[in-house]
């Protein structure tokens, strides 16, 4: 029996794995000790009890199957917020539960490429590089919003007619945040059009989203573990919401894995709120440090945009985005270069430790000179 061009087992793909283009997540070098600056993970160990819970789990738990419904961790944050646990649904990680909302609140209307304004979803043409990736993957027409010149959101645009807005709060990666009456009057543009608001970066110095939630039933709080509470290896987001937006994500979910959340996960995420000191000392401190360091790169000549999140976002006025990132490459630092119009002069340039800012800006001081 001769088998069909053995080599190549694509031919075997669906046709909308043919088209896919998929995110191409940052750097992690196991080769080679770099600072990392290029992924916005914390450069702080998670909260100390979170490696108590870790120690004291009773392994013989991993045997059965975790709580589907992630009870005492949606409990435990539903107080942080002081928001009913009808309104909370934990996830594996943000990312998935992006995914999820984009099938739960978006439709598929024929063909994307053709859709009207009013049965596309908008978002800024410089953000979280995620979300065309998930419009894609489940056919959800889309247009992108010019941010406008000084990279901030051009809130009309993104009022205009259309049937749905995602934006991330602060926005990556330029950091610039919007103010809580900025996204109430996105929600009170249409109120039957909903809102996503993606807090990835929220606890850096932005204003939660959350504290609009009672007005309004039309927005979608999204957040993370991954950045300020240093658990990106972890993966747990959660989606704050009226009980119906959350219901709808449970249906998501519930269609599609109901166990995405493992009993490791639930429990070192619960450690991480009661240990929330450590929280409230580093996030402070990541906030200084990037004070400290845009200060320091805006004496050596970079513009640097005002950042609500822990990464600065900098461009030179005589040195090229690709040359400064390679750089740095060359002299051990990580950060993030985007080839895309627009921002091919920017650096995104994760906050780290203050030794580690220390080492860029010694590194920078010598590249500018
Ligand atoms: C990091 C990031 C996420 C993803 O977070 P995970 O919870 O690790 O999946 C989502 N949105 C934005 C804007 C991010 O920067």
């Amino acid at each position: 029996m001769t088998s069909p061009n053995p080599q190549d087992a694509r031919r075997l793909w669906s046709k909308k794995t043919h088209d896919l283009t998929p995110y191409i997540p940052g750097e992690q070098p196991r080769d080679r000790q770099f600072i990392k600056l290029n992924t916005n993970e914390n450069p702080y160990p998670p909260a100390p009890g979170v490696l108590e819970a870790l120690k004291s789990f009773p392994i013989e738990q991993l045997k059965l199957y975790p709580d589907p419904t992630g009870l005492k961790l949606r409990t435990t944050i539903a107080e942080y917020y002081g928001l009913p646990l009808n309104q909370v649904f934990a996830g594996n990680g943000s990312d998935e539960v992006l995914a999820m909302a984009f099938q739960a609140f978006f439709d598929y209307h024929g063909d994307p490429n053709t859709a009207t304004a009013t049965k596309q979803i908008v978002f800024p043409d410089v953000t979280y590089s995620f979300y065309p990736v998930y419009a894609n993957l489940y056919n959800i027409p889309f247009r992108r919003v010019a941010l406008n010149e000084d990279f901030t959101i051009p809130l009309g645009d993104l009022a205009a007619p259309s049937a749905g807005i995602i934006l991330a709060n602060p926005n990556a990666p330029t950091g610039i945040a919007l103010t809580l009456d900025q996204v109430a009057n996105l929600a009170s543009a249409d109120r039957n059009r909903l809102v996503i608001v993606d807090e990835a970066y929220i606890d850096f110095g932005g204003e939660s989203a959350v504290a609009l939630l009672t007005e309004f039933d039309n927005i979608l709080v999204i957040q993370t573990l991954s950045k300020s509470r240093a658990l990106a290896g972890l993966r747990v987001g959660f989606a704050f919401g009226d009980p119906q937006l959350i219901a709808a994500l449970e249906r998501v979910r519930d269609s599609f894995n109901s166990y995405t959340l493992d009993s490791l996960a639930q429990t070192c995420a619960v450690a991480a709120f009661e240990d929330g000191n450590w929280f409230e000392s580093t996030r402070a401190h990541i906030m200084a440090t990037r004070q400290r360091t845009t200060a320091a790169l805006e004496r050596l000549g970079f513009t640097v945009l005002p950042s609500a999140a822990n990464f600065i976002f900098v461009s030179h006025k005589r040195l090229a985005g690709d040359l400064l990132y390679s750089q740095l490459r060359e002299a051990g630092i990580l950060v993030r270069h985007f080839k895309q119009p627009r921002i091919e002069q920017f650096l995104r340039i994760s906050i780290g430790t203050d030794a580690e800012m220390d080492r860029l800006i010694t590194a920078l001081e010598t590249i500018v000179s």
